[in-house]
């Protein structure tokens, strides 16, 4: 592995939140606009963008870490309402498969003896 030209087939970030590597795509960029943190879901927005997952366990550990103002290069505390909104928003109903998974927990927890 020589590191050929990988970046453009599948660009990586890493979550300010949870740390963890994933793509670009699976992220939410963020920037700050004033002492705000907005979301820039499609990246158009112009400055240093920081990356983090659509999901308020990872917004809520990049908050508490002080990461967002860190990786933005920002002094002090920045606003996160907005984002936190837009994440809730995002947040997306239950597949199915995962209500049945928890169905058939229950279902194995009333046949346990
Ligand atoms: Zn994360």
């Amino acid at each position: 592995m020589s590191g050929r030209t990988r970046a453009r087939a599948c660009p990586e970030r890493t979550c300010v939140g949870c740390r963890t590597r994933a793509a670009k795509d699976d992220l939410l960029r963020t920037v700050a606009v004033g002492d705000e943190c907005v979301p820039d879901p499609r990246g158009t927005l112009p400055g240093r963008g920081a990356y983090v997952h659509p999901d308020e366990a990872c917004l809520d550990l990049a908050v508490r870490r002080r990461a967002l103002p860190r990786a933005l290069r920002v002094q002090g505390p920045l606003d996160v309402g907005g984002l936190r909104e837009w994440v809730g928003q995002c947040k997306t109903p239950l597949p199915s498969e995962s209500t049945a998974e928890r169905h058939e927990e229950q279902e194995q927890q009333g046949i346990a003896r």
